[in-house]
């Protein structure tokens, strides 16, 4: 079985040259992502492994299946980048990986948390150039503090778990609230207008698209922080930096923007980035932005790899895998 693996990073092989050595399936890595113009690249392979940045839209789809290939393998949790109903309609599975570590996102969530409001990422930099100098890096404790998380799912409720050792008051928003799983549901608008920390942990789907606008964020507390390890594009990035200068937004933690695919994963250090809001956000004191690496961590990778090689294997030879996606309606 082959499968061409794309937008390919070195963290990325040794794991999947492990388990797919086992499982007799060979990978040809592509660093460049899956677009329409590097679809012609699967010509001669049984499938495809693909992030979340890859594009697999019905183009991309209609060349996929003119080259044969059966499977669209995701080696991450959520699916907003793939059209599921073109793939159906042309016989093209897809699979993906449902968990490999809530921990790590949870966890990267608080530690952006943390940096953010304790001032951390200022303090490292001082004292790098021997300024010991404690001005303007006042935070506020979370003990105490009451926090929103929205979508109580797996990594909402590691998220949840942790902030509770932290001695904070959990409220919650889920279109599925979880039965007698011991959390306290409240309607969006009572989310954001008690919120201290507000951290989002839903997937992005029609009607979460840019469910943090400039309406709900007039509905926030000033001063809220605002965390997304989530999909960028649950936060509409303008008013998010109308928010920011108004000062009503008194910290946002950003793990993924909207916009990211043009840059994130990928060394701009020497260029000159033309997306405007991403530029901004970044250049505010109270703004942090992570590269959407908050899965990156030495289970996830492994575990990440054992399920989507189980995956491609369970498809390719049994014809049924309990980690497919089907299109709805
Ligand atoms: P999950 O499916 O276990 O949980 C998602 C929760 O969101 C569910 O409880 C669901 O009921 C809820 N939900 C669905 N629609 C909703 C809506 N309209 N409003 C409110 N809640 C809604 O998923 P998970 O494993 O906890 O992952 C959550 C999200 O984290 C994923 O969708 C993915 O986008 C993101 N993620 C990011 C990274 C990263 O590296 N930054 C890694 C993994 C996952």
């Amino acid at each position: 079985m082959k499968i061409a693996f794309f937008d390919a990073k070195s963290y990325d092989k040794p794991s999947f040259e492990k388990y797919g050595g086992e499982k007799g399936i060979t990978f040809k890595y592509f660093e460049t992502k899956l677009t329409e113009d590097t679809a012609e690249l699967t010509q001669g392979f049984d499938g495809v492994c693909v992030f979340v940045n890859d594009t697999v839209n019905a183009a991309v789809i209609d060349h996929l299946a003119d080259h044969g290939i059966k499977l669209i393998a995701l080696r991450c949790a959520g699916f907003n980048n793939v059209d599921l109903r073109r793939a159906q309609e042309k016989g093209i599975r897809v699979v993906r990986v449902p968990a490999y570590s809530p921990y790590a996102v949870a966890e990267h969530a608080i530690a952006m948390l943390l940096t953010s409001i304790r001032r951390i990422h200022k303090a490292y930099i001082r004292t790098k150039d021997f300024n010991f100098s404690l001005n303007g890096l006042t935070g506020f404790d979370l003990h105490g503090k009451t926090v929103g998380v929205i979508g109580t799912g797996k990594i909402g409720r590691v998220f949840i778990d942790i902030c509770r050792g932290f001695g904070m008051k959990v409220i919650a928003y889920d279109k599925y609230p979880a039965e007698g799983a011991g959390i306290t549901y409240v309607t969006p608008d009572r989310l954001f207008a008690e919120s201290d920390v507000i951290s989002l942990h839903c997937p992005l789907t029609d009607e979460t698209y840019h469910m943090i606008n400039a309406e709900t964020i007039a509905m926030m507390k000033k001063g809220v922080a605002l965390i997304n390890t989530s999909r960028g594009a649950l936060i509409d990035a303008e008013a998010l930096l109308e928010g920011i200068k108004s000062r009503k937004i008194g910290a946002a933690c950003l793990d993924v923007y909207e916009e990211e695919s043009d840059f994130f994963f990928e060394d701009y250090s020497g260029h000159i980035v033309e997306d405007d809001t991403l530029a901004r956000l970044i250049s505010m004191p109270n703004v942090i932005v992570t590269s959407h690496q908050a899965f990156l961590t030495e289970e996830a990778l492994d575990n990440i790899a054992e399920t989507t090689v189980h995956n491609v294997a369970e498809i390719l030879t049994l014809g049924t895998c309990a980690n497919e996606i089907v299109s709805v309606g």
